[in-house]
């Protein structure tokens, strides 16, 4: 019999029109920003740097253009960059050149007097708009329907909104990032049976498949847009993992062929890429890991060795440029960035910055204090977890 919660419709936003600011998606841009053929922008976006001191700290993620990371205190996955935040505490305002849910770990983890900016609101995530609350609560139900809620330990990537954080803390759940989520998901096999793991079905089965030892069969998939996640109760009943259909747009574009072609036409190539792959593509690669884990291995390579890097292309091509010694291709056919870790431009982050310097807090980010609570425990079950803890 199939499980049949209340299924929620929910049409998707385009980015950049429409205000949302309980999800991930695009919102207007408010104010006038300054044009971005303004041959001056440098120098403003360095004055305003300048005329706040202290009292302001950029964080810059892997994935952001070059025209603003030049700009980063700091530059690093998302849970590095939250943590280097919250050790900022003389830092008035924060300016997070990243994606949305990065700015609300930032806040949840920053004190209540910091401010945290993102300089465009658009800048949210594909993936962690996939998994909403009111899905993830429906397929919750779905689940104590089948008699099985109470044997499952909701997980959650760090890449989702923190009312998805909320609720994994809630249910007994945790956070997990790309480089922890095997001893994530060994903490959570130990508190319950299964596991339904949030928003991204790449990274749930990559590591349940190849560091678990569990069995694809093992995995069952719950799209949020079918009756009952498309799913049985007895399927339910025996899966061990439950993924969400979540899926990073940029990782998830690499194919096994690319793969193939990029080894027929560059002798020796190694292939690096990041877990939020497919599956089929995971399996064909030389090496998997984090962002941070890939940037240590490129570093670490010899001079003369040959890379294909599946992940963000602003991050691929400014390790080309780093790296002139080896040969940096991207593993993809065709240019994709991330579109919107790519709306933090220089306009933005110079009409962010200045109106600082008037005092004037812009695209603050802000988590209820509810939210909050529950976000953070289960990001503090995530930090208690043994070993290292970095990502995407
Ligand atoms: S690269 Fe993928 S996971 Fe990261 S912000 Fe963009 S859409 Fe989200």
């Amino acid at each position: 019999m199939t499980a049949a919660p209340p299924t929620v419709d929910l049409p998707l936003l385009p980015l950049g029109r429409g205000v949302d600011l309980r999800s991930e998606r695009g919102v207007e841009c408010p104010g006038d920003l300054p044009s971005a053929s303004d041959p001056d922008l440098v120098a403003r976006a360095l004055a305003a740097k300048e005329a706040l001191g202290d009292r302001v700290f950029v964080l810059g993620h892997h994935y952001q253009r070059d025209e603003v990371i030049r700009f980063a205190d700091v530059t690093g996955d998302s849970f590095k960059l939250a943590r280097e935040a919250a050790a900022r505490p003389e830092a008035e305002y924060i300016v997070f050149c990243g994606v949305h849910f990065m700015a609300e770990s930032a806040d949840i983890l920053t004190s209540p007097a910091q401010k945290v900016v993102l300089p465009d609101l658009a800048a949210g995530c594909s993936m962690a708009d996939m998994a909403r609350l009111p899905q993830v609560e429906d397929a919750w139900a779905a689940l104590e329907a089948a008699g099985i809620a109470q044997d499952v330990v909701p997980v959650t990537y760090m890449n989702s909104s923190a009312d998805i954080k909320a609720f994994c803390g809630r249910n007994g759940g945790a956070v997990c990032t790309s480089s922890n989520a095997e001893v994530a998901l060994e903490w959570a096999f130990q508190q319950g049976q299964k596991v339904l793991f949030l928003p991204d079905q790449h990274l749930g089965r990559n590591t349940a498949v190849l560091k678990m030892g569990l069995s694809l069969d093992d995995c069952v998939v719950w799209d949020p847009h079918r009756p009952g996640g498309g799913l049985t109760e007895q399927q339910l009943r025996d899966a061990t993992m439950i993924l969400w259909k979540g899926h990073c747009s940029v990782h998830g574009r690499f194919s096994p062929d690319t793969v193939d072609d990029l080894r027929a036409t560059i002798p020796g190539v190694q292939v690096l890429v990041h877990p939020e792959c497919r599956h089929e593509v995971v399996l064909k690669a030389d090496l998997v890991g984090s962002t941070e884990f890939i940037i240590n291995t490129i570093e670490a390579a010899p001079a003369g060795s040959a890379w294909a890097v599946g992940t963000e292309l602003n991050l691929v091509k400014r390790l080309a440029a780093e790296h002139p010694d080896k040969r940096i291709v991207f593993l993809d056919k065709t240019v994709c960035y991330c579109s919107t870790m790519n709306r933090i431009d220089l306009p933005h982050f110079v009409w962010a910055m200045e109106n600082l310097v008037e005092g004037v807090v812009v695209n603050q980010i802000e988590v209820d204090p509810e939210t909050e609570k529950w976000a953070k425990v289960a990001l503090d079950r995530m930090l208690a977890l043994p070993g290292k803890t970095s990502k995407d």
